[in-house]
């Protein structure tokens, strides 16, 4: 470079403007910061099963190893058949409408999929609605994709249940889509058939399509039935997303995948968009692939680690019992997943800024948690905490969470 030239500098896109990811934002950079310097952290931000000991059944790990020398090469765009046909099987269990094998799209974790399915179809200004508070990834995309998040609220006196009222104010003439996230990240609510029946009206009568995010539907607690909505929904046209990362503890393996059902007809171009955009990703990972028809099928190994005695089901318990048992803070008992969501007492606290809440209790007492805010809560007044830990380790952050609430800003 000639002396006396500036030198250019690079600045992020324009499109990232709107778009926010705080499950592994400023307060996790700080956490890290504090490891490096040899200082042990607490992390109850991120709903990654495998670190915790969970371990990924041992069927699908000798499955994996013996295919993948069969795995080599790339597969179909939309997926093997074979993953494919395991899918379509399990979306017959769930009643979803009208699902042939080209329906399903398998992808490098359900992620990719979200990414993908909201670049196809959304315009500058085309609003989608979204939960809040949300599994931020929703929130992101849309933003990215160039259209407009519309928050929809989940009310936390009716169980985190969607509001339906505000859902019916938020709709406008560009409105396209409404997505539920059913079970919840992070308030771990599961919605009854009923509320999922009056979404299913309002997207009937405003002809607006539905993305269901069903990816904790294999961790449900209490004996509850999980219903998808594309089920109930056999006019409308829906895209129904899960995956393995949770039910199987292999998130880092990276399988999720859609599926298209109801009223294809209304979608034609769409689906053109979309395979277009499943084409130029070329395929997703294939040995991760190989491995969806084993895993589906047989024992399902998460059924023991949510019921009575198993270590999820026993975790939430703990957490639920533990969180309303401190003074200012209060908690509704997550019904599915692997969250809880509770809410501080504010005035108590004098909190104002969530992200300060979350770095005081980071520095003072080394706990990762994730704030209200991480997920599109407007409010500063919660936050999420992952409770895959063992219950010792959760005793020890809820004991520690009680002393730094005992003195906090008081
Ligand atoms: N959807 C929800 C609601 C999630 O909580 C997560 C991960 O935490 C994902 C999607 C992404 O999962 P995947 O590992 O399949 O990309």
């Amino acid at each position: 470079i000639t002396e006396g030239t500036t030198m250019r500098h690079f600045g992020k896109s324009r499109k990232l403007d709107d778009v926010l990811y705080d499950v592994r934002g400023p307060v996790v950079d700080e956490a890290a910061r504090m490891e490096a310097s040899g200082t042990h952290v607490l992390k109850l931000n991120i709903g990654n099963p495998a670190p915790f000991g969970f371990r990924t059944p041992d069927e699908v790990i000798y499955d994996m190893a013996r295919q993948l020398t069969d795995c080599e090469g790339y597969s179909a765009s939309k997926g093997l058949f074979s993953a494919r046909k395991a899918i379509m099987q399990y979306a017959q269990i769930k009643h979803l409408p009208n699902v042939g094998i080209e329906d399903i799209y398998t992808g490098n974790g359900v992620s990719e999929l979200i990414n993908l399915s909201l670049s196809a179809l959304l315009d500058d200004g085309d609003e989608v609605l979204v939960p809040s508070p949300d599994y931020p990834l929703w929130t992101a995309c849309v933003n990215l994709a160039g259209g407009t998040p519309v928050h929809y609220v989940c009310d936390e006196q009716s169980e985190w249940n969607p509001d339906i009222d505000d859902m019916r104010a938020k709709i406008t003439d560009r409105t396209k889509a409404i997505v539920v996230i059913n079970p919840n990240n992070p308030t771990g609510a599961l919605y009854p058939r009923e509320v999922l029946q009056q979404i299913v009206d309002l997207a009937r009568e405003h002809q607006l399509m539905i993305f269901s995010d069903e990816i904790y539907d294999r961790l449900v607690m209490d004996g509850l039935e999980h219903v998808s909505i594309a089920s109930l929904a056999p006019d409308l046209f829906c895209v129904t997303f899960s995956g393995l990362s949770k039910s199987h503890m292999i998130a880092g393996f990276r399988v999720g995948w859609m599926i298209l059902s109801g009223n294809k007809n209304v979608a034609r171009d769409y689906i053109e968009g979309l395979n277009m955009l499943t084409n130029m990703r070329i395929c997703s990972n294939v040995p991760a692939q190989s491995i969806v028809q084993t895993a589906l099928g047989g024992h399902q190994s998460v059924n023991d680690y949510i019921v009575p005695g198993g270590r999820v089901y026993e975790q939430r318990d703990f957490i639920y019992e533990a969180l309303n048992a401190i003074p200012g803070v209060t908690a509704v008992k997550p019904k599915a997943g692997f969250y809880i969501f509770p809410k501080l007492d504010v005035k108590r606290f004098n909190i104002t800024d969530d992200e300060q809440f979350a770095l005081d209790l980071l520095h003072d007492k080394r706990i990762l948690i994730t704030r209200g805010g991480g997920f599109n809560w407007g409010e500063p007044d919660h936050f999420r905490i992952v409770y895959l830990p063992r219950i010792e380790v959760l005793r020890d952050a809820t004991d520690k969470l009680a002393d730094f609430l005992s003195y906090y800003r008081q």
